[in-house]
């Protein structure tokens, strides 16, 4: 082809860039296809190909276990219990190699050519015609990730990053799609709805929200559109936790839910590296104490995550730590249903977790701690909350974490101690856990007020209390995150 003929001739600008390879799917159920090699990578083309329903011959004179394994579970992997021959590559619809010796590649692969059979010489990329990308199975949705054999861990990370974006039921709605498409094809109803069934088909499947499709689904979900109250039924809140600030420490859920969000709504305690993760499009919108208006009480947060749900709106309201920790989920909660607004809750890593991970320590320990209780250190009033149970406080088997425990910690200590624990019962506060300006303090409780004033934290602090604090044994020095760091 010269030149002149590659040039667009309508007047239209090309609107791809130059590609290193084409991505194609092949169709391969029930045909042919060759694999010469005896190893284990033989052996894991050869079930791939399996996998995408190819009737596998397995050329090689010493097949590996891995090789004998497969040809005894999956029918369609045959070994042929010779090598290669190239009267072999006949009618075989892709032709795949792994050699150590690069004259016999060399070999494959021309006899490939001859006989018309798209090539993969494992390794050598050079040689053959196509190579297998990075995949990602949701089949019937496959998603395969080259960098044309320039970096293939990058490749791997690339799916890796995929994988936590695309949830699992994605693949119960491709398959619901591929069931539904022949009877909506043949339904009388005019184009912009089957538009708008797909686009909402498709933001349901991405989310993953809703059940599952059913066999009924096709039906109501047509009604729903068709009815016009798709707009309105799309408003939807999702109370996540933002863990404890590192947004590392997210959940796979968490993410997605946050990029696929209109509003997102977080207080103070959820880091702006967090925030940072959601749809760039998303607004964003404060509600904690210090951000918003000074009025910002629970019941304007609940009645503004109502009406933006009312709008139609998918909102986030990302919540430090987990949302069922001292976090008036609840509150939400029920002015959620008494609004009739649908809702989920994404649970997410409390900072108790968060802080005992950072200092190197287990909250339980055989023997030593069977217990952990999460507290609050500050009541309605900001004091000290009166009622708690200082029985279950001051028990030695315990691992206690409290949480908002920082105005009120001489108060506290000085009330255990009277209560009975011991005054040299190991402490750790954590401040930033899990952040880059985390800082730690890890002394005997009676020790811990004194130590803390010295420090002048700022931070939300996590204080943890009980024998599993103590020093580390044998083998756990080198535990803990960031401890030597940041001791403070
Ligand atoms: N739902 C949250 C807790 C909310 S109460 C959770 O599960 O973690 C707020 C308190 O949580 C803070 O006063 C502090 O005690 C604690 N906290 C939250 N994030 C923290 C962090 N990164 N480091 C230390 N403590 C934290």
């Amino acid at each position: 082809m010269s030149q002149a003929d590659r040039t667009p001739r309508d007047g239209r600008a090309l609107t791809i860039g130059p590609l290193a390879a084409l991505p194609v799917f092949f169709e391969l159920t029930g045909k042919r296809v060759l694999v010469a090699g005896d190893g284990a990578a033989a052996a894991w083309k050869a079930e791939l190909l399996a996998a995408a329903g190819a009737l596998v011959d397995v050329y090689g004179d010493d097949p590996v276990p891995e090789l004998r394994e497969l040809a005894t579970r999956i029918e369609r992997v045959r070994l042929a219990g010779r090598s290669w021959r190239e009267s072999d590559l006949d009618s075989a619809a892709l032709a795949v190699a792994h050699f150590a010796d690069r004259a016999e590649a060399e070999r494959f692969a021309a006899a490939a050519r001859r006989a018309g059979s798209p090539a993969n010489i494992v390794d050598r990329p050079e040689l053959g015609d196509f190579q297998f990308g990075s995949i990602l199975e949701r089949s019937p949705i496959v998603i395969g990730v080259s960098t044309a054999g320039a970096a293939p861990v990058l490749a791997q990370a690339i799916r890796a990053r995929l994988e936590a974006v695309l949830p699992q039921g994605l693949r119960d709605w491709a398959s619901a799609a591929a069931a539904w498409r022949p009877s909506l094809q043949s339904k009388p109803i005019d184009v912009a709805l089957k538009r708008r069934f797909w686009a909402r088909f498709a933001a349901l499947a991405l989310a993953d929200r809703g059940d599952p499709p059913g066999p009924d689904g096709l039906e109501s979900m047509l009604k729903e559109v068709s009815d016009g109250q798709a707009a309105e039924q799309t408003g939807s809140v999702a109370l996540v936790g933002a863990g404890p600030g590192d947004p590392d420490l997210l959940t796979l859920k968490a993410v997605r839910e946050l990029q696929s969000a209109d509003v997102v709504l977080f207080d103070d305690l959820v880091s702006p590296e967090t925030v940072a993760m959601a749809r760039r499009e998303a607004r964003k919108i404060t509600v904690g104490k210090r951000g918003y208006k000074p009025s910002c009480t629970q019941e304007d947060i609940s009645a503004l995550i109502v009406a933006l749900a009312r709008e139609g709106k998918r909102v986030v309201r990302l919540k430090g730590g987990d949302p069922s920790i001292f976090g008036r989920a609840n509150e939400e909660m029920d002015a959620l249903a008494r609004a009739g607004v649908r809702f989920e809750i994404v649970p997410g890593v409390t900072s108790a977790s968060a802080a005992a991970a950072s200092i190197g320590r287990s909250l339980t320990e055989r023997d030593l701690a069977r217990r952990v209780q999460f507290v609050t250190a500050h009541a309605r009033n900001g004091r000290l909350p009166d009622d708690l149970d200082w029985r279950a406080l001051v028990d030695p088997q315990a691992t206690t974490a409290v949480y908002m425990g920082l105005q009120t910690l001489p108060v506290l200590v000085e009330r255990l101690l009277r209560e009975g624990l011991e005054a040299t019962t190991p402490a750790a506060l954590v401040e930033n856990a899990s952040l880059s300006r985390e800082r730690s303090i890890s002394c005997a409780i009676a020790d811990l007020p004194e130590a803390v004033r010295k420090a002048e934290l700022t931070g939300p602090c996590l204080v943890l209390i009980g024998r599993a604090l103590g020093p580390p044994s044998l083998g756990r020095e080198q535990a803990g995150n960031r401890e030597e760091r940041r001791k403070v």
